[in-house]
């Protein structure tokens, strides 16, 4: 048996080389004579590590100097619920813009902290879009707009960055982060769990505008305060380091791939290869989001006849194609297609796709 392409939502596959690089210096890391996860965090090697990661991602997303970058865990869903009890008063509003299951989840874990008002919806639709802008409603004096920029499960993507005027923009760049540029002086905060596009769950980077860590929020343990992490280099305790290390050479090898302008090429041609061959398949496979707002990452479709998914479920991993199972939520198949997934893995993904569908059309 050997490595597959591995179309995971998540935790999902990481870079070869990445992981190469891992294997070669796990026993002895930088001259420690110990690996990356034996050492202390306060260590020299560890800190140098963190702070030239910092400087990598910095320079990838060209974060302005009045942003902080901070390495937090407790999963995207942790935030869902911290950056509230950090940038919103008891019970003021923070506005949601809804566009799939994720959505819905960061606005439940916001309510015992906020007044959550729903902006703006795509759920009747079965979130199969992005809202136009002229149908939000948005609180001026909301502590801030949260969106989804990528909803992982629905494979619906905003192409466009919301206007949120005044408000501070809050995204949940989980499954979109690192995958083009983004324009980070629009935000007041970017965050995103790790374990698609920079590295093994346990991590979650975040990206906040300096200003917004001076609000009062909420009472919080400090452990749960941005500005005391901040502070403390994202070290108030003990961050996970294979976690943060395996990140760092996942930024490295982006800046050997040419950047974010060379992984949105490489992104866009994926998915468009990927699309077209279900949109050509005459009806077999179909993918139920409007053509504006379709993922470059996670891209489901279902087969003509659901008596035929577990068979193509079955014969795509013999095929060396694992994980397409879509969501309960959705049904049929999923297709992530992050960073570390080379085109050379759609391609075989959209042959296998022609020939399931010749045999069974
Ligand atoms: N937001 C989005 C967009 C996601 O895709 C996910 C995970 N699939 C989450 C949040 C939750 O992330 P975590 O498991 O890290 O809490």
């Amino acid at each position: 048996m050997s490595r597959a392409y591995n179309f995971s939502a998540g935790p999902a596959a990481l870079p070869e080389p990445v992981l190469e690089q891992a294997r070669d210096e796990l026993l002895e890391w930088k001259g420690e004579r110990a690996s990356v996860m034996e050492v202390s965090h306060r260590g020299k090697a560890f800190v140098a590590m963190a702070e030239e990661s910092e400087a990598d991602l910095r320079t990838l997303l060209a974060v302005p100097d009045d942003y902080a970058v901070l390495f937090l865990q407790g999963g995207a869903t942790q935030q869902f619920a911290q950056i509230p009890l950090n940038i919103a008063t008891p019970g003021q509003a923070a506005d949601y813009l809804v566009t799939g299951a994720w959505g819905q989840k960061a606005v439940s874990e916001a309510k015992p902290y906020v007044n959550a008002r729903i902006a703006a919806s795509t759920e009747e639709g079965r979130f199969t879009d992005v809202p136009d802008a002229d149908s939000w409603s948005v609180d001026p004096a909301a502590a801030y707009l949260h969106y989804t920029p990528n909803e992982t499960i629905h494979g619906v993507e905003f192409h466009a960055l919301p206007d949120s005027g005044d408000v501070p923009l809050v995204g949940d760049f989980s499954s979109t982060i690192l995958s083009r540029p983004v324009d980070v002086s629009k935000f007041g905060i970017i965050y995103a769990g790790a374990q698609k596009n920079i590295g093994p769950s346990g991590l979650v980077l975040m990206v906040i505008r300096r200003e917004l860590m001076e609000r009062s929020g909420q009472a919080r343990a400090k452990i749960l305060n941005f500005a005391a992490q901040a502070k403390e280099g994202s070290m108030l305790n003990t961050p996970p380091t294979l976690s943060w290390y395996l990140a760092g050479l996942v930024f490295k090898w982006l800046r050997e791939q040419g950047g974010l302008e060379a992984m949105a090429k490489r992104n866009q041609a994926k998915a468009d290869l990927l699309y077209a061959a279900i949109d050509n398949s005459g009806g077999f496979y179909r993918n139920p989001v409007a053509p504006r707002a379709r993922s470059w990452m996670n891209v489901p479709f279902t087969l003509k006849d659901a008596a035929l998914d577990s068979a193509f479920l079955k014969e795509s991993e013999a095929a060396g194609l694992l994980a397409l199972k879509g969501h309960r939520a959705v049904g049929g198949m999923r297709a992530s297609i992050y960073n570390a997934m080379p085109i050379e893995g759609v391609k075989a993904l959209v042959d296998f796709m022609a020939d399931f569908a010749r045999r069974n059309g």
